[in-house]
């Protein structure tokens, strides 16, 4: 086949692979050979007639072709691919066979070996895992990475392209020979990488395209002779690239390419590329170990990334207040630690809104748009993961808030009491970036204002595109920490509702007694003097006369009425005979001892029980009374008023009404007498001490 029929061939690239190897293609048990490429002579010396005639044994040897049946049997593919030497045009040529499963066939590759001059390739890539070893950040791991891998297979740039949530690449890291145009920090928009692409990834790690414009190999027949159908050769290595990829990487100027997945736990994390300026042969045992490197790499990169994710979560927890017993509010928290949070956040503004707390630090949106804000996510985000998003504006929940700068959030609920929930806000805000695009023009709706750039092919497209209305993203560990947080506010929040709950209770308790001994002060004192009032005095007599019935406990019971009264009140106003009454009572009250009680028994009438007193006893302390009253002075009333006072004391056989009845006697015989004195019941005659 001329060259030409070759190029002809690229558009039928299912049936036709890379020069850079052979191809055979078998039938699942690996007895037919049904398919082979047309290079099967050029690369290992045996006509592709006469293996399609003759079968594996005449390409491979018998006992070749016994050994890779027997070790592809319920095998996807070979445990280790096989070194073979084999005379091609009278030279000696070592080569490696490797081979697969694809369905209902079996490919078998046929690579040649290239020599790597003395390198010791198992020494090579040692000293480069020993540095991924030493580094201790991602972004110099990366470096390392791209070292290595130039270092080992010899590409003018390697580049680390990691994609984002969106499928858009980054370039991350790069190492690049002398006089290679930097692809550093440069964005491949998603459309360069499509899902096909992708997916092709997962089933082969690495794709190799030594030299870009090498004319495609046709297999021989085209046709699965079987099916009818081209064969399927998305598994194998060996197979051509498209039409659009070739002008992509040619538009690049790009002549070789090596590209290698990354695999995370979350699928394709980024593939090292490397490129050659110019075709660039590649020995299948350089690739396997390039492969190897960029997975020892990536391995250690999600050990730093974690490691990195575990110290924020520490420094977090670090930020915590520690929860003894002495649990602080959750405002008082706020105060402590905001300013420690919005640092580990990068947050510019944070919220605490609460039903009995609403505060914030740093730049937050105003009160009614945050209550409003809470208002929607309350309505719509009800499990207990945060939510949160980099454009408040774009989301159909926030769109219609007027959140001023703020543009990204992370918010997260907790529980607040029995029903409510507290909501802890975290802003951010826009993040404007400038991207520098490359890839096809048009490909890529982002392309919408491109600026083509002249500094790679002319014909590879380069823009430069601000991306803005949106906020830096918020990463998984901080999504997770912020769960952290609220679960502390939750627990504050509940103790600080419990204090509030019982605070409430001994308040309402206190008002309670208060208006209880308000009732009783009510129910048992004359609102006049404040002495006690007739019922109260009732009460204590009957406790008195039950106790000297019971125990003999002597008691003495004083009757007292202000003498001409009346023309106090007619003389000087009723007012000022009030006022009589209350500093007569006072009076009184001093000058009684703690045994004894006072009570307003009506109008101008007052009774003392002198308890545990002989009659005795309280004629004198009625005298003492009586003297008292007589001197005090009341201001507004020129004179002075007096009292007569009747005593008696108990019998045995007394009731409430007899003794105050003796009592009321004696008072009555006082007034009849002149007034002003003290009079004893009847039946201890003579014994008064009047004046
Ligand atoms: P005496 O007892 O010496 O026989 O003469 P009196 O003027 O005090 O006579 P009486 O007991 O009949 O009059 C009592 C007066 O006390 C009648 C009433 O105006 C007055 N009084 C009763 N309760 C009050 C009161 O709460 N405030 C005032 N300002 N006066 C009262
Ligand atoms: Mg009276
Ligand atoms: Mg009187």
């Amino acid at each position: 086949m001329n060259e030409d029929s070759a190029r002809r061939n690229h558009g039928a690239s299912a049936g036709a692979i890379q020069p850079c190897g052979a191809l055979l293609i078998l039938d699942a048990e690996g007895g037919r050979l049904l398919q082979v490429s047309a290079n099967l002579e050029a690369i290992i010396g045996v006509s592709a007639e006469t293996a399609l005639a003759e079968g594996l044994p005449a390409v491979l040897g018998r006992e070749l072709a016994r050994r890779l049946r027997r070790e592809l049997q319920g095998q996807q593919r070979l445990p280790g691919a096989l070194s073979i030497k084999r005379k091609v045009e009278g030279k000696l040529c070592s080569l490696q066979l490797d081979a697969r499963r694809s369905g209902e066939r079996l490919l078998v590759e046929i690579e040649p070996l290239i020599r790597t001059g003395n390198r010791r390739l198992l020494a090579t890539v040692n000293r480069w895992l020993s540095r991924f070893a030493e580094a201790g950040h991602p972004e110099d791991l990366l470096e390392a990475l791209v070292a290595g891998v130039a270092d080992l297979t010899g590409h003018d740039r390697v580049l680390v392209c990691a994609f984002d949530v969106q499928g858009h690449g980054a370039v991350v890291a790069q190492q690049c020979a002398p006089g290679v145009p930097s692809m550093g920090g440069m964005h491949f928009p998603a459309s360069d990488f499509p899902p096909h692409m992708r997916g092709l990834y997962d089933r082969v790690a690495l794709r190799s395209v030594p030299d870009v414009k090498a004319a495609a190999v046709p297999l021989v027949p085209c046709h699965d002779p079987h099916s009818g159908q081209p064969a399927g050769l998305e598994c194998t290595l060996l197979r051509v690239i498209s039409p659009e990829q070739r002008r992509y990487l040619e538009a690049m100027e790009v002549s070789s390419l090596l590209s290698l997945a990354m695999h995370g736990d979350a699928g394709l994390w980024g593939l090292v590329l490397c490129h050659g300026m110019s075709p660039h042969p590649i020995s299948p045992a350089v690739r396997d170990a390039a492969l190897s490197l960029v997975r020892m790499a990536t391995q250690r990169l999600f050990l730093l990334r974690a490691r990195s994710e575990a110290r924020f979560l520490q420094s977090v927890q670090d930020s915590r207040e520690l929860l003894g017993n002495n649990l602080p509010a959750p405002g008082v928290l706020l105060e402590h630690h905001a300013e420690e949070w919005l640092a580990l956040f990068q947050a510019q503004g944070l919220a605490l809104m609460m039903p009995a707390l609403e505060s914030s630090v740093g730049q937050v949106p105003e009160l009614p748009s945050l209550r409003q804000l809470v208002e929607c996510l309350e309505g719509s985000h009800r499990h207990p993961g945060p939510w949160s998003t980099q454009a408040l504006g774009e989301e159909p929940l926030t769109a219609d808030l007027d959140l001023g700068e703020a543009c990204g959030l992370l918010a997260v609920a907790f529980p607040v009491g029995q029903e409510q929930r507290g909501w802890l806000l975290l802003f951010r805000p826009e993040q404007r970036t400038l991207y520098s695009w490359a890839g096809r023009l048009g490909s890529d709706a982002k392309a919408a204002a491109p600026e083509a750039l002249p500094l790679l092919g002319h014909l590879f497209s380069q823009w430069q595109e601000e991306i803005s209305g949106q906020s830096a993203a918020w990463e998984r560990v901080e999504r997770l920490a912020v769960m952290d947080l609220a679960e502390d506010l939750a627990v504050m929040a509940s103790a600080e509702e419990i204090q509030r709950l019982y605070a409430s209770l001994r308040q309402e308790k206190q008002a309670l007694t208060r208006a209880n001994r308000r009732l009783e002060q009510l129910a048992h004192h004359d609102p006049l003097t404040q002495v006690w009032n007739r019922y109260r005095i009732e009460q204590a007599m009957d406790v008195e006369l039950s106790a000297a019935e019971r125990y003999g406990r002597p008691l003495a019971l004083l009757m007292f009425d202000i003498d001409h009264f009346k023309q106090v009140n007619d003389t000087y106003g009723h007012e000022l005979g009030d006022r009589v009454l209350s500093a007569l009572a006072r009076q009184v009250e001093n000058a009684l001892r703690g045994s004894d009680l006072l009570g307003r028994w009506g109008g101008e009438e007052f009774i003392v029980l002198a308890t545990s007193s002989e009659l005795e006893a309280g004629l004198g302390l009625a005298e003492r009374l009586r003297q008292a009253i007589a001197a005090m002075e009341v201001p507004g009333l020129p004179g002075r008023v007096t009292a007569s006072i009747g005593v008696a004391a108990w019998r045995p056989g007394d009731t409430r009404k007899s003794l105050l009845a003796r009592a009321d006697a004696a008072m009555y015989r006082g007034k009849q007498g002149g007034r002003n004195q003290v009079e004893v019941e009847v039946g201890c005659e003579g014994r008064s001490l009047g004046e």
